[in-house]
């Protein structure tokens, strides 16, 4: 990277946005040789990243387009490899533990959903492994599971990691292969002209043929003027932690996992609440209630922490890929299940950048969708 003698800052990549989604880009397109720039705006911003469960979960998800499940998989699959890397290059562990994971059902009607569900995928995309667990074969393998507890789902891709280490691992590896992270830079616009993107925050302006706005809420804006369509907004999700305490769950589950550190994160609530990161105590009581229920031990440990954080969440849940048609060399990259996609954002998304092909599961993801009448469910 260098700087002219107007102080105008040039890369091949500029990646706007620090958080899960564009370090993971940028540590990709780092480790592939590009001379990479990652502009964040700062801790004041709002940061899924910082406030999220921590899982790398795959099952139920894309039951209503298959592309999605095969996209999510893909990258379940490499991020054994991948947390090896993070190691290798920046010398954090993000503590992958991905031995499956479970989905607790409390009634019959809603094993019959879930079953259903998975059904539906395997029917779909036919290598689809799970199991329906009753709640005897559930207590054979999670013995402190609470009766309430009538079964669960079980997938063996799923997993989880710690999600702070993983922030601080992608920022050290991006650094550690020559990638710049520059904080406190709020992009206020992009120009475009002869191939090249002019970015200008404040009185600063960085140069580059490619740039990739990863910059979660901050997309909207930010896709308008490179010709993209970004429409993601908030969605609260809020999160309790509790002292730390003898390990006692090995796998991750929806909505109760266990971390490497001991502390148990309890979680899963949506909320469409707009740009409000506060938590309620309604909804906190309703997520320590159901893990109670599906750990009966948690009543007798004490909750140290609570925060909610924003989810970036397009209209229909699913990611938004696209390289501009109007600027080609200009991409869009968002999703809401930065965790789970990081291995796939850093290894298949990155050499697209570069102008290697578009991965074929993507074409579905356009943000241009949104210009149709074309309607899906949220995903999850
Ligand atoms: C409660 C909760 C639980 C979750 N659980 C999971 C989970 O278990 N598994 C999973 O896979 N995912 C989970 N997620 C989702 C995951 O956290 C997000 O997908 C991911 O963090 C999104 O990362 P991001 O980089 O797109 O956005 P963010 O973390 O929001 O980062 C965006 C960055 O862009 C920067 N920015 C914004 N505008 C500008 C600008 N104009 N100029 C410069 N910089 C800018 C900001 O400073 C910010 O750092 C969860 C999210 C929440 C809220």
């Amino acid at each position: 990277m260098s700087q002219d003698a107007n102080g105008v800052t040039q890369a091949d990549v500029i990646v706007i946005g620090g958080g899960l989604v564009g370090t993971a880009v940028a540590y990709g397109l780092a480790r592939n040789g590009a001379d990479t720039l990652v502009l964040d705006q700062g801790d004041d911003a709002f940061r899924a990243s910082r406030g999220n469960f921590g899982l790398v979960w795959v099952q139920g998800k894309g039951h209503d387009l298959p592309d999605y499940s095969r996209w999510t998989r893909s990258s379940a699959a490499r991020w054994a490899g991948f947390a090896q890397m993070l190691l290798g290059d920046g010398g954090v562990d993000v503590q992958l533990r991905q031995q499956g994971g479970f989905h607790m059902c409390f009634s019959d009607d809603e094993m019959l959903e879930r079953q259903t569900r998975l059904q539906t995928l395997q029917d779909a995309l036919g290598d689809y492994p799970f199991q329906m667990l009753d709640a005897a074969d559930l207590k054979a393998r999670l013995p402190l599971i609470g009766p309430a507890v009538v079964g669960a789902s079980y997938t063996p891709q799923d997993g989880h990691v710690n999600p702070l280490k993983l922030l601080r691992a992608l920022h050290a590896s991006t650094q550690a292969r020559g990638g710049r992270l520059i904080g406190g830079v709020q992009v206020d616009r992009i120009d475009c002209a002869a191939g090249e993107f002019c970015v200008t925050a404040g009185q600063r302006r960085f140069i580059a043929p490619r740039i990739v706005l990863a910059a979660g809420l901050g997309n909207p804006g930010l896709a308008r003027q490179v010709g993209l369509h970004a429409p993601v907004a908030p969605n609260r999700g809020q999160v309790l932690v509790s002292e730390r305490v003898r390990p006692f769950l090995d796998y991750p589950t929806i909505n109760v996992r266990q971390t490497d550190e001991g502390t148990v994160q309890l979680g899963d609530s949506m909320e469409e609440v707009g740009f409000d990161d506060r938590t309620t105590t309604e909804v906190l009581a309703k997520i320590a209630r159901r893990g109670v229920s599906t750990f009966p031990l948690l009543s007798q440990v004490r909750l140290v922490r609570a925060w909610g954080a924003l989810r970036v969440m397009s209209p229909d849940g699913f990611p938004i890929y696209q390289q501009s048609p109007l600027h080609p060399g200009a991409f869009v990259v968002t999703c809401h299940s930065g965790v789970t996609l990081a291995a796939a954002h850093a290894l298949r998304i990155a050499p697209w950048i570069m102008g290697g092909e578009q991965p074929e599961e993507l074409g579905v993801f356009t943000g241009d969708r949104f210009l149709t009448d074309k309607v899906f469910s949220h995903a999850h």
